[in-house]
Order: structure tokens, then sequence, then C-alpha cells
């Protein structure tokens, strides 16, 4: 299938990275936007698609990664959320026509993109942030949001045969051990899961700034909580 629109406008560039593509080095690029206003996201300038950002042109960045196919296995397309736009399949095609793989971070909210990236062969890898057990995704995701959608993107991604994680970020009052018994329930069967140390640093409500991040050890009773469910699960960010 050839796809009409190709253009993604990039926001910013990692150029290299050894984390955020498991097994594999990669160029990070981030796009602006998203349709979730999570309370403890320190991305907030991606999120509300900052004038003040850099743009950086589909052309522009093809031929960035053209420059860098050397010393890189793949792209980690991050954000914001990267399947709000409409020209995230036909990117994603470019960048395998040059030998890259692709990663596709979201948030879940659109399981029609990731059907069209899945059945197209356009991603290698998918990584969603499961925000938080089903009743109380507006919470977490700070927007209205159905359920069925988040149900309906865990489901294609465990059945899809491409390589996947489910990660949570921990945040005190919004997440606890009850809430990790959900999503694991939720996420049963998949290959990887990651526990998300929050940072308080900078974040998109600020009244998170003054919530203490949980200790490792309850981290570590999470990861217990979990990792019978998924193929393995680690603690990310401490
Ligand atoms: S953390 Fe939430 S608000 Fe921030 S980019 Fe991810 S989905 Fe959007």
């Amino acid at each position: 299938m050839t796809f009409e629109v190709t253009l993604l406008i990039i926001k910013g560039v990692q150029k290299t990275s050894l984390i955020d593509y498991p097994g594999n080095i990669c160029s990070v690029l981030f796009v602006g936007g998203c349709n979730f206003r999570c309370p403890y996201c320190h991305n907030s300038e991606l999120v509300f698609d900052s004038p003040e950002l850099p743009v950086m042109f589909t052309d522009e960045i093809l031929n960035f990664l053209e420059s860098r196919k050397n010393f890189i296995d793949g792209v980690c397309i991050s954000g914001g959320e990267p399947t709000v736009h409409r020209g995230l399949p036909g990117f994603c095609g470019r960048v395998k026509k040059m030998g890259l793989l692709v990663k596709v971070d979201t948030n879940g909210s659109n399981p029609g993109m990731l059907k069209m990236l899945i059945e197209n062969k356009l991603v290698d890898y998918i990584a969603m942030d499961v925000k938080g057990p089903l009743a109380t995704y507006e919470n977490t995701a700070g927007a209205n949001v159905d359920p069925d959608t988040i149900r309906s993107s865990i489901g294609l991604i465990m059945e899809s045969g491409v390589d996947h994680e489910f990660r949570t970020t921990v945040v005190p009052g919004l997440i606890d051990a009850d809430d990790m018994r959900k999503i694991a329930q939720l996420v049963k069967g998949a290959r990887r899961f990651a526990i998300q140390q929050f940072s308080n640093g900078s974040t998109l409500d600020t009244s998170f700034q003054s919530v203490e991040p949980y200790p490792e050890d309850r981290l570590e009773e999470f990861r217990e909580i979990v990792k019978p469910f998924v193929g393995s699960c680690e603690i990310r960010g401490t």
C-alpha cells in the first residue's frame, strides 16, 4: 500500500540513544501534540506543540537519517503522541525503505492507526503506555478516554507478532499496588513490561512537582506483582 501523506513534522531529535529501542542503537524523533494531558507528563512543550520548538520537515529528517544510517539500527518515533499524525504510516514506510528499524511510542488511544502500521509492516517495535486501570484512566491520562480503545490497542499489539512492551509510570497518589494488579491483568501475556519511576522535576500539572517519587523498594514490590503475568519486567528511571 502507498500512503498519500508521508509528511511528519519533527519537533526534536536525539541523535543517538542506547536505551530507547531495546537491543538497538537508535535516533529518537519527537513529534508535537498529544491528545492526553497526563498530570505528571514532563514533555509539556511537546504536548502543547509549543511554537518555541524547532521545526524539522520530513526531507530534512530523512537526509539526517541517511547520514546516520551506518551508526544506528533504527528510529524511535516518540512525542507527544505519534499516532495523532496522519503522516505517520507514510513516514514509517520511508524510514523502513532506508533499511532502518522503526519503533513507535504510543499512548494507545488510536488502535486504528496501530492496526494500519501493523498490517502494513511499518513498525518493528511498539511501546505502549498503560496509564492505569481502565476504570480510572481519565485521572491518570488527564483526558476523556474510551476504555475500549485502550483495551483494543493492548489486544492488537499482543496479537500482532510485533515486538512490544507496555509501561506504566508509577506516580504516588495515582498508582498503587492494587492498581498494578489490575494493570498486570490487562497486559497478561505481554512480552515486556517496564515500571517507570516518576520524576517530579518538571510536570504538566505543577502540583505534581511536590509529589515525592516512590522509594526503590516500592518499585520492587510493583515488579513482583507484574512479573508473573509478563515475559519480563524491568524497573526504569531510578
Ligand atoms: S505522558 Fe501523557 S501527556 Fe505526556 S506525551 Fe505521554 S501521553 Fe501525552
